[in-house]
């Protein structure tokens, strides 16, 4: 009798610390889940424990340190310049040659990398045409001047008219087009930048296909945030390396440099 009153004694005590044990490591998952804002992942009952890792904010993400794997290049160099919002890059002019004897130029270092690429767009059956290339700073500020007066009319342009503007003219010294190393493709039979309105195969060939030529597209519609654009047909030399990089990564120039830093 005595025996069995300390055994069951015995095993009220285990059920309870058993039980503490349980309610102590839910509210532990539960207080992960919400710190991470995914609500998705707090237990529900009788599902099995989460084995997914939870990252705490400011905790580093596990394995290895974001970047760890990135090209060893000089970041410093040419073909890496970064120009945008907040990097202005003054009257930075690079030296630029005719892009296949037509009326639009690139900068002379990377204009064998470009006509490769438009060859093998064509080897691949599309009609490509370089609808805008290399436009010097003075050309950047007399479009932003037009397009500010044009909101003006048919008063003289105030600041906010040109704040307006930079809303869809990039400022001079802010456009990836005075590095001498971006282009904007469409087909041929498009005389619009209207990305709807293009062939959505070949576009898609565009960025499939840029990388092994050295191009990258750089205004990716996910990063317009950090860019400030969204163009599927803007395309930016930066070299094999770093482009092939870039574009598994799903990165942007901007984010792509940051990790040199
Ligand atoms: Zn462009």
């Amino acid at each position: 009798m005595q025996a069995k009153r300390i055994f069951s004694a015995f095993a009220f005590t285990l059920l309870t610390i058993l039980l503490l044990l349980v309610v102590a490591s839910r509210s532990g998952e539960a207080a992960r889940a919400a710190a991470s804002g995914d609500i998705d992942a707090s237990l529900g009952p009788g599902m099995p424990p989460a084995t997914e890792q939870v990252s705490l904010p400011g905790s580093k993400p596990e394995g290895q340190e974001k970047g760890a794997d990135k090209p060893d290049i000089d970041i410093s160099g040419w073909q890496y310049i970064v120009a945008g919002e907040g990097s202005n890059i003054g009257t930075y002019t690079p030296y630029v040659v005719s892009i296949e004897g037509t009326a639009q130029y690139f900068d002379e270092r990377a204009i064998t990398p470009l006509v490769d690429f438009l060859n093998a767009a064509r080897a691949a059956g599309y009609t490509p045409y370089i609808m805008n290339s290399y436009r010097s700073y003075s050309a950047q500020e007399y479009i932003l001047n037009g397009r500010a007066s044009q909101i003006a009319w048919p008063n003289y342009p105030t600041q906010a008219d040109y704040d307006e503007a930079e809303q869809y003219v990039a400022a001079p010294g802010e456009s990836d087009h005075q590095t001498g190393l971006g282009v904007d493709i469409t087909d041929r039979y498009y005389s619009s930048m209207n990305a709807s309105a293009m062939d959505q195969t070949f576009l898609t060939w565009l960025r499939e296909n840029c990388a092994q030529y050295g191009f990258i597209l750089r205004y990716p519609a996910a990063k317009e945030s950090i860019t400030g654009w969204n163009e599927p047909w803007h395309f930016r030399y930066v070299g094999v390396e770093a482009a092939e990089y870039i574009m598994e990564n799903n990165l942007c120039l901007e984010q792509f440099v940051a990790l040199y830093e």
